[in-house]
Formats: structure tokens, C-alpha cells, sequence
């Protein structure tokens, strides 16, 4: 991918940055976090780059693992102008048998057994004769017998011209590589997984001491280069618009473009009536008073429970409306405020739309996906339509969640807010389950509040990825006070994960439990009955509808 005209400096410009070519491994994009970890700067991109088309060179160039072998007719093969890049290269499991395949044809074949999982290295030290010491540094700092994690079915027939072994595991004569005097490097295990638990030290060992990138990636560092960026790409007179919606990742982009250039950021808060208890309140205080930002609150509960009224049994027509109905008050809104904007001051006219895209949605729509699959174009989050003619900013396209979080203390966001879990955009409309009227969403939106709070209050809320209360569409019967009640269920639901592709539900004490289902029969007018959802994902799905 070239480098993007309206991008004036770029972070591959001014850190220096290690570029992984993702051959399709579920694991490539973790070599990128990795490598961040270390303070070294990171981008991915697929297989199927053209060196030349770059623009930029990077410090050290990582080939991946991914799913084909080499031999197929039609396995992806990096660009070979990578090797006239003259910085070191490492491949990695698939990225191993690329190198091979390049320096010495048809030296890779399917092996006998497949191995899968953990595996025992053996490190071969060669000093400073034969390959000028340079092959032994990518195992600096590692023991014998350190354990590796493998995933891999294909291997190496014999070492390739001019390399030499430096690793070995008992059924892999081949477990790493070096070049005899070029720095390239060759290993089956895969050090980016947490099973391999020195595998940080390898990579460090390869980006720091080979390639000598500058560790220099610290978000105190990107905060300064964003602003500037912001600036000169927004220009003096340039304005700014997007929505917020008191989530981490609205409110760090918010914060940035507020540091950069001030009032000229217009963040919209749009009240769809399914927001949690208080919420507008709470986010217009943080954000205005607490952080300054330039901030209108519109109050549209009445349009989207209009619309939603009569919506039963049909979830996606639920997110259809708001997402339609949101977009349709979103543009409105930026009509007015660019009115005002524009009569108000010597300001010019808003063209720029922020959005809070991440690295991996980026990932994702440029991830390689195989020899034949045309590459997804992006879709932005919020789908806001291309009519309303705005130019995109999005000032963490190039960063990992954590980093948002870690940028988001930096910028002096509260901490509770940087933690928070995420929220969906229907809100807690997918919550309801069934019909959402305004004495429903009452109901889920007081049981949630109580959940929430009693999490905190037990210290647990940062075990949990996510937590929220559901109101189920069936009524149970009750005694309160002595009455026969026949009234309303809650589930709660609370998981962990790393990544919400896959979840388990959290394993509250029975003690915490009763508490909480206490407190909602006791002070939830309208619920006689609070269930726990034990599902995982898959097969469940984080949220109910
Ligand atoms: N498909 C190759 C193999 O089985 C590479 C696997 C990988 O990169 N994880 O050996």
C-alpha cells in the first residue's frame, strides 16, 4: 500500500519500524502487538506487498507462519525485491520454509508427523568463526531446553546453501536458521505466542541487537507526533466533527483533537433513549467539564423509541433503526453546527469527519486471506454515508486497544473511564429482549446499574471484559410480601476474554451472587426473578440479540 498523499508524517516516517508480511497466520497480528510492547514501532501488511511500491524502508522485515506450504502451486511468495532491501529478515514457522523455498527450490516437503504444540529447544552456538557471530545473537539470552511452541506440518529437506543450523528440537533438525553472512534468520516455532515464554527475548533480540530499531514507540512520544500531525493535516483553519458515545475509544480521539486544535473539534453526544442510567449526564460532565472538549448533547430518546415501538421478534431490524436512525440525527446535527461554526468565526467549513478506528479493523480489512480472496475494503465503524462528503481523520487507525488505553491516561483521561467495557452501539435496545418500551428500558437500565455497581464495589470490574444486565421476554411467578407477583426476569451476564471471539462466563462466588439478585428483586420495581447466564462463546454470543 502506497503511502496515503493526505498522511503529512506517517509513524513508519519517523519510528523506526519493523514490517511484518503477513502470509494469513491467526497469529500475525501479534507479532505486531510484541514487537510494540518492546517500544518498538510495527506495521503489517500482506504477503502480496510490492516492495517498490512501499515508500518507506523499514529497520527489519518479518515474514509469518500461515496456513499453505510452500510447494503449492498456488502458495503466496513474497515480493523477491525484499531481499534487496539490505536489512535483516526472520521468518517464522511458514516464513522459515519462504525463505528456504526462495534460496534453495523445492527444498521444503510435508513431513511425516505433524507437530503441534509444545516443543524443547536446543540452541546451536557458533561464535565468531564461521558466520561472524552475527547468527548467534538471535538466541542471545536463551537457555537450552527452553520451551517453544510449534504448529506446523511441513519442513525443511536440508539446510540451504549458505545457511546454518542454530537451533534443533528433537523432530526438527531445523528449528531455526541463520544466513552465513546476510542477517537472515529462519525459525519453526512460533515466539509471538505466550507458550513460547521466551519468545519476547527472541524478538527483541531480532529487532533491538539485528536490526538496531530505536525503541522510542512510548505513547508519550505518538501524543506529541499525533497533535502535529493533526494540525497540519487539519490546517489553521480546518473544523472537525464525530460522535462520541463515552466509550474509551471515542473519548481518547475526542481528547486528541481537542489538544490539537481546540474548538474546531464539534463532538456530538447522541441520546438514543438506550443509553445506560444516567449516561448523557455522566458523559457530558466528563466531557466538558472534566476534559474540556467542545461537546452538544442532543436528546432524540423520543425519535428512536417512536421507531422502535412494535419491533418484537426481530433483532436486526432493532439495530437497522438506530443505526438509520442515528446517522439520520447525526447529519442533521452536523448541518446546524457547521452553520454556527461557520457564521461564529473566521473558521472554515467542517470537512472533517473523526472516527475512532483501530489497528485491528485496519488488520482485518487488509489481512491476507489467501491466494484467490480479494482484499476487504474497509468498512468504517458507524457507517456514516460517503454524501455527507467529509474527509476521514482517524488518529488511532494505527493502534492496538491497549495503546488506546495507555495514550487515554496519558491524555488525563479519568481511569474509570479508560478501563470501561465496551458498550454496544444499539445500546441496551439488545438488551431488551423483545419489545423496548420506555418502562422496559426503566427496568434493564436500574437492574444494569445495580450489577455494575456491586461488581465494582467487590473490585472485580477489571477481571471482567464485559458485564450487563438482560431483561428476558417471559414473566415468573413470585411471592413478595406475601402476594403472588407474576412479574419480570433479569439475566446477568458477565465474561472474559481477550480477544471476544471466543468467552467464558465469570465465575462469581454464590455469595456475591445472592447480593446482587437480593438488591435487584429488592429495589427494581417490575422483576421477581434474576437468572445467571452460563454460556460461553461459541456457541453463545457476548451480547442477547
Ligand atoms: N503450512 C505450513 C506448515 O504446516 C506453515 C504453518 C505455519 O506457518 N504455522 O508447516
Amino acid at each position: 500500500m502506497a503511502t496515503d498523499a493526505s498522511d503529512p508524517i506517517p509513524p513508519h516516517k519517523t519510528f523506526d519500524t519493523i514490517l511484518v508480511l503477513d502470509f494469513g497466520s491467526q497469529y500475525s497480528h501479534l507479532i505486531t502487538r510484541r514487537l510494540r510492547e518492546l517500544n518498538v514501532y510495527s506495521e503489517m501488511l500482506p504477503c502480496t506487498q510490492k516492495i517498490a511500491d512501499l515508500g518507506w524502508t523499514p529497520k527489519g522485515v518479518i515474514l509469518s507462519g500461515g496456513p499453505y506450504s510452500v510447494y503449492w502451486d498456488d502458495a503466496p511468495h513474497v515480493d523477491p525485491a525484499v531481499f534487496e532491501l539490505n536489512v535483516p529478515i526472520l521468518g517464522i514457522c511458514y516464513g522459515l520454509q519462504e525463505i528456504a523455498w526462495t534460496f534453495d527450490n523445492k527444498n521444503v516437503l510435508a513431513g511425516e508427523k505433524r507437530e503441534y504444540g509444545h516443543a524443547y529447544l536446543k540452541v546451536e552456538r557458533h561464535g565468531d568463526g564461521e558466520a561472524g557471530g552475527h547468527v548467534d545473537k538471535l538466541f542471545a539470552d536463551w537457555e537450552d531446553n527452553t520451551e517453544v511452541w510449534m504448529s506446523h506440518g511441513d519442513k525443511l529437506g536440508h539446510l540451504p546453501e549458505e545457511f546454518i543450523t542454530i537451533a534443533t528440537t528433537s523432530n526438527a533438525p531445523f528449528a531455526g536458521i541463520g544466513h552465513k553472512s546476510k542477517k537472515y534468520y529462519g525459525i519453526q516455532f512460533h515466539p509471538e505466542v505466550t507458550h513460547t515464554p521466551k519468545g519476547k527475548v527472541l524478538l527483541k533480540n531480532f529487532a533491538v541487537d539485528i536490526c538496531e530499531a530505536k525503541t522510542n514507540w512510548t505513547m508519550s512520544k505518538f501524543v506529541d507526533q499525533e497533535i502535529e500531525r493533526i494540525r497540519k493535516l487539519v490546517g489553521p483553519k480546518g473544523q472537525v466533527i464525530g460522535a462520541v458515545s463515552g466509550g474509551v475509544d471515542s473519548t481518547v480521539a475526542a481528547k486528541l483533537m481537542k489538544e490539537a486544535i481546540g474548538d474546531r473539534f464539534h463532538a456530538v453526544l447522541v441520546d438514543n433513549g438506550v443509553l445506560r442510567l444516567n449516561e448523557a449526564k455522566i458523559v457530558k460532565e466528563t466531557l466538558t467539564a472534566g476534559l474540556g472538549i467542545n461537546l452538544t448533547v442532543i436528546d432524540a430518546s423520543e425519535r428512536f423509541l417512536g421507531r422502535l415501538a412494535g419491533v418484537k421478534d426481530d433483532p436486526e431490524k432493532k439495530r437497522k433503526i438506530i443505526g438509520n436512525t442515528f446517522i439520520e440525527i447525526f447529519q442533521e446535527e452536523a448541518k446546524k453546527i457547521a452553520a454556527e461554526a461557520h457564521q461564529a468565526s473566521e473558521a472554515g467549513e467542517i470537512e472533517w469527519l473523526l472516527q475512532g478506528t483501530l489497528y485491528p479493523d485496519v488488520i482485518e480489512s487488509i489481512s491476507f486471506k489467501g491466494p484467490s480472496a480479494t482484499i476487504k475494503t474497509h468498512h468504517n465503524v458507524g457507517g456514516l454515508p460517503k454524501d455527507m462528503n467529509l474527509k476521514l481523520i482517524e488518529p488511532l487507525r494505527e493502534l492496538f486497544k491497549d495503546e488506546v488505553r495507555e495514550l487515554g491516561m496519558n491524555l488525563g483521561i479519568p481511569e474509570d473511564l479508560v478501563w470501561r467495557h465496551p458498550f454496544p452501539g444499539p445500546g441496551i435496545a439488545i438488551r431488551i429482549l423483545g419489545e423496548v418500551t420506555p418502562e422496559q428500558v426503566r427496568i434493564a437500565r436500574e437492574a444494569d446499574n445495580i450489577f455494575i455497581e456491586e461488581i465494582k464495589a467487590a473490585g472485580l470490574y477489571r477481571n471482567i471484559s464485559q458485564a450487563f444486565a438482560a431483561l428476558l421476554p417471559v414473566k415468573a411467578v413470585g411471592v413478595m410480601g406475601d402476594k403472588r407477583v407474576h412479574d419480570q426476569v433479569i439475566a446477568l451476564r458477565a465474561v472474559e476474554t481477550t480477544d471476544f471471539m471466543t468467552a467464558d462466563w465469570y465465575p462469581f462466588d454464590g455469595a456475591f451472587l445472592k447480593k446482587v439478585s437480593r438488591r435487584i428483586v429488592n429495589e427494581v420495581n417490575g422483576v421477581c426473578r434474576v437468572v445467571y447466564d452460563i454460556t460461553s462463546k461459541p456457541p453463545g454470543t457476548i451480547e442477547m440479540e
